[in-house]
């Protein structure tokens, strides 16, 4: 399995290019897809993940179905290509957050309540998804990490529990 780099390596702090839409279906990103899956199955608490993460500095990432619960037999793993958020809600909340490039670190973020967002999928085909909750923290937290940020420069009462 590959590695997941932690707070501190530079890819994570950059700004993530966009994917050229002929290369969505190439091997590369097939790899990159299948690698960021293996992590989200073996990894318990992984609900999602972007592909800087892995060292692919490529707008990308990838919600686990385990994010929709106990009932995920008949859901996919979500991958979203190129994603824009391009709705909100007005409702913010405040609402503990971990990342898996932060082990160990946990604090309070602010998210819109609900967020709906536009990509590709992995077929190259455009496609709009809604969220609210944990999916819509998720959908702004990964959004973050493609913009090279990370929930540590925005969180409040940060506490470490290893
Ligand atoms: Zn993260």
């Amino acid at each position: 399995m590959v590695e997941v780099l932690q707070k501190g390596n530079p890819i994570l702090e950059k700004i993530a290019k966009e994917i050229p839409l002929d290369a969505i279906t190439g091997p590369e990103i097939k790899n990159t897809i299948s690698q960021m899956k293996e992590i989200l199955r073996n990894t318990d608490d992984a609900l999602a993940l972007a592909a800087p993460q892995i060292g692919e500095s490529i707008r990308m990432f990838i919600i686990s179905k385990k994010i929709f619960g106990e009932c995920n037999d008949d859901k996919e793993d979500l991958i979203f290509i190129n994603p824009k958020i391009i709705k909100t809600s007005k409702n913010k909340n405040w609402a503990e957050e971990g990342c898996l490039s932060v082990r160990g670190v946990y604090g309070e973020v602010e998210r819109f309540e609900k967020a709906t967002i536009k990509a590709y999928d992995e077929e190259g085909k455009q496609f709009t998804f809604g969220g609210s909750g944990l999916l819509a923290q998720a959908f702004q937290h990964e959004t973050d990490h493609l913009d090279g940020i990370l929930f540590t420069e925005k969180t409040r009462n940060l506490r470490e529990d290893k």
